[in-house]
């Protein structure tokens, strides 16, 4: 059996290392990607393990989005044995990627702060982290900010309470792609091809082979398109007949610094806020030999058609000011290391599109969003089984690749859930309104404007997802 792999972010790369770790010793696994990773989410992610820190009020109302809140679960649980698998197939040469090889060792402890530095959002996704941590009986605490090491905002932007989520922890994103690019380098039945696909061509009924940018044509028995945010683009120039909702680019921006006298043992964020996932600082150990006191500070995020390259200052700006005002306004002094820019997959109903299509011999893994790292140990064995004809929880279908768009959302609930971030966005981004109801004036504007946007791309009776709301604006994203 010879599979063909287009894509080598984690997605990718944890489902090969599945693959080999089942298949036999004939078969054969191309994986095509730059070796630069041009724009890779893996990259840019802190990365954290979180799943409960990510509730926002109203994320679990539904019975598909608790059933995508019981995948994150299983996947933090996953880790464990998945760095266990990991570091055994690096055998002898574990040591040289640092303490997160040693088997098993994933770093655990994120503190979740609820401070005053936008609206009362954030409060009612703090108040829905802490009873979803109740309703599963997750271990936490409850901790007085002041005792949290490292954390030291402006006094105007202080928390007023916090939790310790134990479980949920970090593993820093290139050493675990380092460790995985060993091992699948190391395996005979694995070629690394270092270009980029263009596009996949058809022979009656199944996809017969892949073309490189070369012209080069990779033929092969079954076809994983696991290329992130360019999906939508490979497909495209496809033509193989498939009906599959369009994916976007979350665009990310994140930081590296280097802050020796405030190295961080434990993530601090806040909840997620105004269509991003809110601030962060997580601890970004190197391999040995190198630093072990960087910080990653993140995120920012703006869906675009495009494969953007560059992080815009505006981001920048803004995270260094939050994290600075926000988390420890020591770091003022603290040293910049990277900015990374990577896109999140987005899909255009937000929901990840995982598992096979119409076509038997292709299948597609995207739309994870901000949350791949995380779910990769999963995700890479849901999609092993699938691809070798093993039967999956049933309730798994609903994120096939070619579904219909889910429309998870009532236009009010969408409308409703617009305004509230549009502002608490705003409020990110200094808004200070005067005495008076300008607010208020101003949430009725965006209101009146979104309801103007659901009646022209005629969603009457369901509601766009809000971040997908400029790409309906613009035409990118059709009902
Ligand atoms: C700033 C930021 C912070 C994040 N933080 C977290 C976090 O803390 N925890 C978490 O779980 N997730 C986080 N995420 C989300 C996470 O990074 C993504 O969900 C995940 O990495 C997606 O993995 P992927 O393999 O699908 O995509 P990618 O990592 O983007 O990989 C796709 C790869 O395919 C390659 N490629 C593109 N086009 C082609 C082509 N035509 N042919 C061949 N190869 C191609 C790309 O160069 C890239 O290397 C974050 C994302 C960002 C941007």
């Amino acid at each position: 059996m010879k599979t063909v792999i287009i894509g080598n972010g984690i997605v990718a790369l944890t489902i090969a290392f599945r693959l080999t770790q089942r298949g036999n010793p004939a078969d054969e696994i191309v994986i095509v990607g730059g070796r630069q990773r041009p724009s890779s989410a893996t990259l840019a992610a802190a990365a954290m393990l979180n799943s409960y820190a990510e509730i926002e009020a109203g994320s679990l109302d539904s019975e598909l989005d608790r059933y995508r809140f019981e995948l994150s679960r299983d996947a933090t649980a996953a880790w464990r044995s998945f760095e266990e698998e990991l570091s055994a197939s690096v055998g002898g040469d574990s040591s040289r990627f640092g303490a997160q090889s040693a088997a098993g060792r994933v770093s655990r402890g994120t503190f979740i702060v609820n401070n005053t530095a936008t609206d009362d959002l954030e409060d009612e996704s703090f108040e829905a982290i802490v009873a979803a941590l109740d309703h599963y009986q997750e271990p936490y605490q409850w901790v007085s900010p002041r005792d949290i090491p490292q954390y030291n905002p402006r006094q105007r932007t202080r928390a007023l309470r916090a939790i310790l989520i134990e479980n949920e922890g970090w593993l820093n994103p290139r050493l675990t792609l380092e460790k995985l690019d060993f091992v699948l380098q190391q395996d005979v039945r694995v070629t690394v091809l270092d270009t980029e696909a263009r596009r996949l061509l058809a022979t009656d009924g199944r996809v017969s082979g892949a073309e490189l940018d070369d012209g080069t044509i990779v033929d092969g028995d079954r076809f994983l398109l696991a290329a992130g945010a360019t999906v939508s683009d490979i497909l495209r120039a496809s033509d193989l007949g498939l009906s599959v909702q369009r994916v976007f680019s979350g665009v990310g921006t994140s930081i590296e610094i280097k802050s020796p006298e405030f190295a961080l043992t434990a993530c601090i964020r806040t909840p997620n806020r105004g269509l991003a996932c809110g601030v962060y600082s997580a601890p970004y150990p190197g391999a040995p030999g190198e630093d072990q006191d960087h910080v990653l500070i993140g995120a920012s995020n703006f869906i675009s058609p495009d494969r953007v390259t560059r992080p815009r200052l505006s981001a920048v700006d803004n995270l260094l000011r939050n994290v600075i005002d926000q988390i420890n306004s020591n770091y003022y002094r603290a040293e910049l290391v990277r900015v990374n820019v990577g896109l999140r997959p987005s899909s255009q109903d937000t929901y990840p599109m995982l598992g096979q299509t119409e076509i038997p011999n292709f299948f597609i893994a995207t739309g994870t969003k901000r949350d791949g790292f995380h779910l990769s140990p999963l995700i890479s064995t849901i999609l092993a089984d699938i691809m070798d004809g093993k039967a999956v929880d049933p309730r798994f279908s609903a994120l096939r690749p070619d579904r219909p768009l889910i429309r998870a959302l009532s236009r009010q609930q969408a409308i409703d859930k617009a305004v509230r971030h549009t502002i608490n966005a705003a409020y990110q981004h200094g808004f200070a309104p005067p005495d008076g109801r300008l607010d208020d004036q101003i949430a009725k504007l965006h209101r009146d404007n979104f309801e103007r946007l659901h009646d022209q791309v005629g969603a009457h009776d369901w509601g766009i997802p809000p971040e997908m709301l400029d790409m309906y604006r613009y035409g990118h994203a059709v009902a």
